[in-house]
């Protein structure tokens, strides 16, 4: 197996792209490195984007916040101006793992990997988050729900490298959350998730909202029926009741022994009901 750790996002884009046979990027590796000494995979390339600089730190722009693809998701709740402008995609990069795994783990490895219950992906895809791809050829960014096609696999194309992930600014009074629901306290893979983003507009009434329900579907799911749900209301109870029922029709979930279909779908709507509820708190409603 051959290491490399280049110094630019380029020559790491450029190695990937030259590669013959298994190529795999490697940030923090806690999903890596698993399946590596599990012997699940067999890589003849790896290339750790940990010493790129562009990859390391977190920058507050005119247009939002650009979270490079190796800092550490423990780093993102340090960052004070990201947990205040984005205190539900923070919560759940947060919930990965333990202290150890946090300041290993990313929210790029996270997405890359591909798990239907990654954590911080149904966070990221309420906030609109979108991720910003270099390849050989060029560099492009796409909508974060546009990256995990299935379990275990993303629309990346040969050669081609996250290099941060790019969350908007957001709207004035705009809240989101996220909650997870697992049978330990910690350290534990979601059994169902979701994630809520809302913006307010003139007394309290809802404008806009995005809804993201995670391991319950082969893919992170976006609720479209569900935030429809609530904009235009004052987040009253029928109106938590139609989000609810809504997530329920959108879930696709499997039956294995961490929770059957009936648990999921119901979970999926508790869930979001009472992420909409902290959402719209922290946007500022009454
Ligand atoms: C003890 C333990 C507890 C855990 N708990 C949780 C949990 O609570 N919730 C949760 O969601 N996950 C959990 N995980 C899984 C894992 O920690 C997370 O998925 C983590 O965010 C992966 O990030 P990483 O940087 O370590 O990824 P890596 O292992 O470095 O990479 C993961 C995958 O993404 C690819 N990749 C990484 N970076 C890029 C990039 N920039 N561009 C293209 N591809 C890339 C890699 O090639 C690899 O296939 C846990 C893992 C362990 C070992």
């Amino acid at each position: 197996m051959r290491y490399e750790a280049p110094k630019t996002i380029k020559e790491a884009a450029g190695l990937l792209a030259k590669a013959s046979g298994n190529a795999f990027v490697l940030a923090g590796g806690t999903d890596l490195l698993v399946r590596l000494k599990g012997g699940l995979i067999e890589p003849d390339l790896v290339v750790d984007i940990k010493r790129i600089p562009s990859t390391q730190t977190i920058t507050r722009t005119a247009a939002g916040f650009r979270i490079g693809a190796a800092v550490p998701a423990v780093a993102l709740g340090e960052n004070a101006a990201l947990a205040k402008a984005w205190p539900g995609v923070v919560e759940a990069a947060n919930l990965i793992g333990s202290d150890q795994v946090q300041s290993r783990c990313t929210i790029v490895g996270n997405l890359c990997n591909a798990s239907p219950a990654a954590d911080s992906v149904p966070a990221m895809i309420a906030a609109g988050a979108k991720a910003a791809i270099v390849g050989s050829k060029g560099r492009r960014t796409i909508p974060v729900e546009q990256i995990v096609v299935g379990p275990g696999k993303t629309s990346l194309k040969k050669g081609e490298v996250v290099e941060a992930i790019l969350l908007p600014k957001p709207a004035a009074k705009t809240g989101d959350a996220y909650l997870r629901f697992i049978p330990r306290t910690e350290m534990d893979i979601a059994v169902v998730s979701a994630g809520v983003c809302l913006s307010l507009g003139p007394k309290g009434v809802v404008k806009a909202a995005r809804v993201a329900l995670g391991a319950v579907g082969p893919t992170v799911i976006v609720a479209d029926a569900a935030a429809d749900a609530i904009v235009g209301t004052r987040l009253e109870d029928a109106a938590l009741a139609d989000l609810a029922a809504a997530c329920e029709k959108a879930c696709k979930p499997i039956d294995d022994k961490r929770g059957t279909i009936e648990f999921r779908t119901d979970v999926a709507g508790v869930l979001a009901r009472r992420a909409a509820k902290i959402a719209y708190d922290r946007a500022g409603g009454k």
